[in-house]
């Protein structure tokens, strides 16, 4: 390939070498590899490949109207051809009685079989049964066509690539146990077959193979930082269950844990025991009770001699939890104080002198503050609520402050589907509490017009007689925020018409309010002393007022999915039956459809995780990792779940039997992975 050319591969599809090339792959193939009869063209016939005499051409028309028009005939029929464009290059090529083999989508004109603009070349006997393989087309873009470099050229370049290929050029990189197991073609085989495969079936093997192994390799590397991880790092050891624990466990325990709690409980007590830095990720739905888990692992680390603290990622957030936990902890000789942004001078010199001498056993507080002043005596466990996403820098900063690294329990905010969860997470050690404490009442969701606001504001007013607090959510998007601004004051304006002062009382919080005015706000709802709360997203993580009967979500549409659920979960926290009313205008896509029917009919949010992977993809799920982990050439964690559990499966007990991957037969998938290290983007991950 000429220089010219080879820029644009590069500029335009990234393919520099031969490697790229052959990952290059085919988005479809046509079947050349049977020549059909004239007569087998009907009205269903998709592309059709014909062999026969060119009998007639002609170039006919006047300029728009000017076209080249031949005709061909085997033994069942006679096929029209016709080309409008390139007329005089085609006509060169064009013989009267000379034998052609013609492919293209036929079409019907008059009632008479016709291909416009066929691909067309001189038939060649060998060819007689056509091509021995499905041609392959590739993803190309306008300025490679331009430059003869369209989805069938590029088939060319790997076809004359593949004439140079012999099997030892594509090293095989799975045990041949494995590859016996679940029936995988040999690499090389596979890599020819993606491009030039003789059959539809061989075509789906091959995309099988290689979509394993790319999930395998992906598992084989997140399970690796995992294990060497245990292997290696060292942690605070906490040996014992003792007094702080078991006191409030038999004596101050306000309920009876569920199942889950108690799984998730065990899993962290044993993790800790071990000598190595726990690092793990608890998933929980909204209200499955993940504090209690925070406050009971907690207490372990106080028995082992050290010091915890708990982030929330807002301040509110940090005052609710500093509350809930002084209730709780009341009648425990426990020291816990609070840290955020507006502790005053004199409180927050005490705060810091105290943990510095180990006088306060538990801190909570908002993120920034813990991590960028406070120095710890003792800092064993690092808690991280409603949070996805707890970076290498953040972690860094926790064990500046202790000789041994702490534990970090990192709470999600948002259940995530169990696929991505292990691609995404799969370095991590991971938890699910997918089971709610006994006697939540349902809420009930329901969807209406925005056309029956007032009926919607009616039924908000028989809540509030009853003593019942309301939400009314308005979308802020990020790009039009003015207008969503102006939006949610016109909305405001609204409501107060229907709830006017000084018999009702209104909230209201937004993230273009100064964060104190924010704070007093919310604070208002929480303590009840206004009975509406009307505002954007900016309330939608965490928060706690049991005494909120009602969410309505205006423009529900505009809301993803798992946003409409983290907002629904702000009702429901309470003894009373809740309601979420998902207010929409009448024009609506159907994936928006979809997404309100599935909040109407569910209100599990691991079933609303997976159809929110399924609808938007993974790329777009929120807290999602940038990194290499989740970008599949082949593999997708929505479509090929089976696999995925099979490739972490097979991962796993390789692992397991194997961490040094020294065995003869995973001698080849470690000399592949040696081979690829830091060419991926797998070094930048934690
Ligand atoms: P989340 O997982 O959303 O953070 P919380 O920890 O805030 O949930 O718990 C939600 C509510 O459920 C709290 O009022 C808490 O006291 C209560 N709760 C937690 N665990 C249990 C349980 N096992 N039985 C009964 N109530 C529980
Ligand atoms: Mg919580």
């Amino acid at each position: 390939m000429g220089p010219l050319r080879g820029d644009m591969l590069k500029k335009e599809l990234g393919i520099f070498t031969f490697a790229d090339l052959l990952n290059h792959f085919p988005n479809r193939h046509v079947d050349k590899t049977k020549v059909s009869k004239i007569r087998e063209i009907n009205l269903q016939t998709d592309y059709i490949q014909v062999a026969g005499t060119l009998i007639f051409f002609e170039v006919i028309g006047e300029q728009r109207g000017k076209r080249l028009v031949a005709q061909i005939k085997d033994d069942t029929g006679i096929l029209e051809l016709t080309w409008f464009q390139g007329i005089n290059w085609v006509q060169k090529g064009l013989q009267e009685g000379s034998d052609y083999l013609v492919f293209g989508k036929p079409g019907f004109f008059n009632g008479k079989p016709q291909i416009v603009h066929p691909e067309i070349e001189i038939f060649v006997p060998a060819k007689a049964g056509g091509k021995a393989f499905l041609e392959p087309v590739y993803p190309s873009t306008e300025k490679l066509k331009a430059r003869s470099l369209n989805g069938r050229q590029i088939g060319k370049l790997t076809y004359t690539l593949f004439t140079q290929l012999q099997a030892k050029d594509i090293d095989e990189n799975l045990p041949p146990d494995i590859a016996d197991r679940h029936q995988l073609m040999p690499r090389y085989e596979a890599y020819k077959s993606i491009h030039f495969p003789e059959t539809i079936e061989a075509y789906h093997s091959a995309v099988k193979r290689l979509k394993f192994e790319e999930l395998f390799i992906a598992q084989i590397r997140l399970n690796l930082v995992r294990l060497q991880r245990h292997q290696s790092s060292k942690g605070v050891v906490f040996s014992k269950v003792g007094n702080y624990f078991n006191d409030f466990y038999n004596l101050h325990l306000p309920f009876q844990l569920t199942n889950a709690q108690k799984r998730v409980l065990k899993e962290i007590r044993l993790d800790t025991a071990q000598g190595h830095q726990m690092n793990r990720l608890l998933q929980g739905d909204v209200g499955s009770g993940k504090t209690i888990v925070a406050l009971l692992s907690m207490l372990l680390a106080a028995d082992n001699g050290y010091q915890s603290c708990l982030m929330a990622p807002t301040e509110i957030l940090a005052q609710q939890h500093f509350a809930s936990l002084t209730a709780l902890l009341k009648e425990m000789p426990i020291e816990i104080a609070l840290l955020t942004g507006s502790t005053k001078v004199g409180q927050r010199r005490k705060i810091l002198k105290g943990l510095a001498e180990d006088s306060i056993h538990f801190v909570v507080g908002t993120h920034a503050v813990i991590e960028d002043v406070v120095q710890f005596k003792n800092l064993g466990l690092a808690i991280v609520d409603e949070q996805h996403r707890f970076g290498v820098a953040q972690r860094a900063k926790l064990w500046s402050k202790a000789s041994l690294p702490p534990h970090v329990l990192v709470m999600t905010a948002t259940p995530i589907p169990r696929t991505l969860a292990m691609t995404a997470y799969g370095d991590l050690d991971y938890s699910v509490m997918d089971e709610l404490p006994p006697g939540r009442i349902p809420i009930t969701t329901v969807h209406r017009s925005e056309t029956a606001r007032y009926k919607v504001m009616e039924f908000i007013r028989t809540e509030l007689t009853l003593g019942r607090q309301a939400y009314i959510i308005y979308p802020l998007i990020e790009e039009s925020e003015t207008l969503s601004y102006e939006d949610l004051m016109q909305g405001y304006e609204q409501v107060k018409s229907y709830f006017p002062e000084p018999r009702y009382s209104i909230s209201m919080v937004h993230g273009r309010m100064p964060v104190d005015q924010k704070e007093v706000n919310m604070q208002r709802f929480v303590s009840g002393d206004t009975q509406i709360m009307v505002g954007t997203t900016v309330i939608e993580v965490g928060v706690n007022v049991p005494n909120a009967s009602v969410m309505v979500i205006e423009s529900a549409e505009k809301f993803g999915l798992s946003q409409l659920h983290q907002l629904r979960g702000r009702v429901g926290r309470g003894s009373e039956k809740s309601f979420c009313i998902l207010l929409t205008g009448s024009k609506m896509s159907n994936e928006a459809r979809e997404r309100i029917h599935i909040m109407c009919a569910t209100n599990d949010g691991f079933k609303i995780a997976e159809k929110d992977l399924e609808l938007r993809g993974p790329g777009d799920i929120e807290g999602t990792r940038q990194s290499g982990a989740l970008n599949f050439k082949l593999a997708s964690i929505v479509n090929d779940k089976a696999l995925l559990e099979l490739a972490k499966y097979e991962a796993e007990k390789l692992l397991e039997e194997d961490i040094e991957i020294s065995l003869a037969k995973n001698l080849l998938l470690k000399h592949y992975l040696q081979m690829q290290k830091g060419k991926t983007e797998w070094s930048k991950i934690s």
